[in-house]
C-alpha cells in the first residue's frame, strides 16, 4: 500500500490507530514485520498527537501496567530525545568509537543499497518497503542498518541521512541514535543480525538463505570487526530512489507582511506541531504555518513527506509560509502575541520573539544525562506504581491536551534523579 493509503494525514488516522491498538498482541508479536504494531510514528514525529495523548487512548481500553513492552517501547522515543536534549548536534556524530574507527567506513551509500538491487533479498525488500510507503518496521530498520554497516562498511551517518529523509516519521533523535545503537557508537556492542532471524519474522520474500547473512553469528562479528566492505552480490532489477526536495511541491501561499500580523496574536503551526492548537489561544487567534527554510534546506525530504505534512499544515493552519527565521522575526514583529510547541528541529530557526510552550512528556524528565536506556528508564519511573502515576497521564487527565508543564503538575515524582551526580 503506498504511503498515502496508508497513513492519511489526518487526526482521525490517527485517533484510528491509536483505538485499533492491542497491547497483547502487540507484546506477543511487534517482533515480527507483520506483527500487531501501531504504525503511529508518523503521526507522533508531526506532533498529531503526543505519547501522552496515545497511551491514554490506549489505556482507556485496555488494561496496562507501567512495565507492559507497549509502554516501555513509547519510552524509548522519549529516551533519545533525552539524550538529544543533552548532547544537542553531538548525535549527529558517533557518541564513542564503534567496533571500528569512523575512518574505516565509506561517507557515501552505494548505488546497489539506494536502488535495492543488492542481491539480498531483505535489504532489497526493506529499501523497496521504505521508498512505497515511507515506513519500516522497526526489526527492517535494525537490519537495513546493521547490513549497511557492519558488511558494506559505509559510515552509520550516511545510512540515517538517507533513512530519515525518505521516512514519514524521520525524527533526528530517533533515527540517528538508532542507527548509532545498531552501529555499536551508540551501544556496547554491534547489532547484527543472520538469514534465520529473518526467516523467523518476515515474510517469505524476505528471505535470505544462502546470502551473505546466511552465517552464523560469530562469523558476523568477526566481520563487522574486518574493514574491508563486502562486495554487493548481485545486480539485478532496481528500482529508482525517490526525489528528494528542500521546499514543499507547488507555491506555497505567502500570506504574511508584517502589517498583516498588527496588534495579531499568532499560533504558529510548523511541521513538527501538526496537533490541535491548545484550547486557552486569545479568541482571534491566528493559525499561522511556517516551512522552517534553515531546516528544510539541511534536511531535504521525500515527496510524500511533504504531501503527509502539507495536507495537515493546511488543515490546521488558516495561513501558510515559508521562509528563515529571520524573515519570520520580520513579519511577526508587530504581532500581539506568538506562541507555538517547541521541537528540537525546528528551535534553531525560531525568533525569540516566540513563546516556545514545552511538549508534554510521558515519562519525568531526567536532568542528569543517562547513557542507557535502562539508566534512563529506571530514573523516569522510579516510584511510578500505577500507570496513572506517570507525569503525562497525570497532565493530560488534569488539564487536558493543552495543560501546562507536567512538572508543574506533580514535583515530587517529575524528576527522581534530579540531584543524582551526572556519569
Ligand atoms: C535504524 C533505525 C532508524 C529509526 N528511525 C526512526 C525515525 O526516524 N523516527 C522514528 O519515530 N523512529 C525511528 N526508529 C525507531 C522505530 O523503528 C520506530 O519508531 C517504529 O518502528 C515506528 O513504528 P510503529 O509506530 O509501528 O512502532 P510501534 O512498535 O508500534 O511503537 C509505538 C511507538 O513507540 C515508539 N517506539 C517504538 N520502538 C521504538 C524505538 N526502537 N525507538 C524509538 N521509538 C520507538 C515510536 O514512537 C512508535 O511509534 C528507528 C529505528 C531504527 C532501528
Amino acid at each position: 500500500m503506498t504511503s498515502a493509503g496508508q497513513f492519511p494525514p489526518t487526526l482521525d488516522a490517527a485517533r484510528a490507530r491509536i483505538a485499533a491498538v492491542h497491547p497483547g498482541d502487540y507484546a506477543r508479536s511487534r517482533n515480527a514485520i507483520e506483527g500487531a504494531v501501531t504504525k503511529l510514528s508518523p503521526y507522533l514525529t508531526h506532533g498529531f498527537v503526543n505519547l501522552p495523548e496515545v497511551l491514554a487512548g490506549v489505556a482507556a481500553r485496555h488494561r496496562l501496567d507501567v512495565r507492559h513492552k507497549f509502554v516501555f517501547e513509547l519510552g524509548w522515543r522519549e529516551y533519545f530525545r533525552h539524550v538529544w536534549q543533552h548532547r544537542g548536534d553531538g548525535i549527529l556524530q558517533s557518541l564513542h568509537e564503534g567496533p571500528l574507527p569512523d575512518a574505516a567506513y565509506s561517507p557515501e551509500l552505494p548505488p546497489d543499497i539506494r536502488q535495492a538491487r543488492t542481491g539480498v533479498p531483505v535489504i532489497d525488500q526493506a529499501v523497496r518497503t521504505l521508498y512505497a510507503t515511507g515506513y519500516l518496521h522497526n526489526h527492517a530498520r535494525m537490519w537495513l542498518a546493521s547490513y549497511v554497516v557492519h558488511l558494506r562498511k559505509v559510515h552509520w551517518r550516511a545510512g540515517a541521512d538517507w533513512m530519515v529523509a525518505h521516512l514519514l516519521d524521520g525524527d533526528l533523535a530517533s533515527d540517528h541514535l538508532s542507527w548509532q545503537w545498531v552501529a555499536g557508537t551508540g551501544s556496547h556492542k554491534p547489532y547484527l543480525f543472520n538469514a534465520e532471524n529473518v526467516s523467523r519474522y518476515a515474510p517469505k520474500a524476505w528471505h535470505s538463505a544462502g546470502s551473505v547473512v546466511d552465517a552464523s553469528y560469530a562469523a558476523l562479528d568477526a566481520l563487522a570487526r574486518r574493514a574491508w566492505a563486502l562486495p554487493p552480490e548481485s545486480n539485478g532489477d532496481g528500482v529508482e530512489e525517490p526525489a528528494l526536495a528542500s521546499a514543499p511541491p507547488g507555491p506555497v501561499a505567502a500570506v504574511a507582511k508584517a502589517a498583516d500580523l498588527a496588534g495579531r496574536d499568532v499560533w504558529l503551526v510548523h511541521p513538527w506541531a501538526l496537533g490541535e492548537p491548545p484550547t486557552d489561544l486569545p479568541a482571534g487567534c491566528l493559525r499561522m504555518g511556517w516551512w522552517p527554510t534553515g531546516h528544510h534546506a539541511a534536511w531535504p525530504w521525500s515527496a510524500a513527506r511533504w504531501t503527509f505534512v502539507g495536507v495537515r499544515m493546511a488543515a490546521v493552519a488558516s495561513v501558510c509560509w515559508q521562509g528563515t527565521g529571520h524573515d519570520l522575526a520580520q513579519v511577526l514583529r508587530h504581532a500581539r502575541t506568538v506562541q507555538t510547541l517547541a521541537d528540537p528541529h525546528v528551535g534553531p530557526w525560531l525568533p525569540t520573539q516566540v513563546l516556545q510552550r514545552a511538549p508534554m512528556h510521558l515519562f519525568a524528565e531526567v536532568d542528569r544525562p543517562c547513557a542507557s536506556f535502562s539508566s534512563w528508564w529506571n530514573c523516569s519511573t522510579r516510584g511510578v506504581k500505577r500507570l496513572a502515576d506517570l507525569p503525562g497521564l497525570r497532565a493530560l487527565s488534569a488539564f487536558g491536551p493543552a495543560g501546562p508543564l507536567f512538572e508543574q503538575a506533580n514535583p515530587a515524582i517529575s524528576d527522581p534523579c534530579r540531584h543524582k551526580p551526572s556519569i
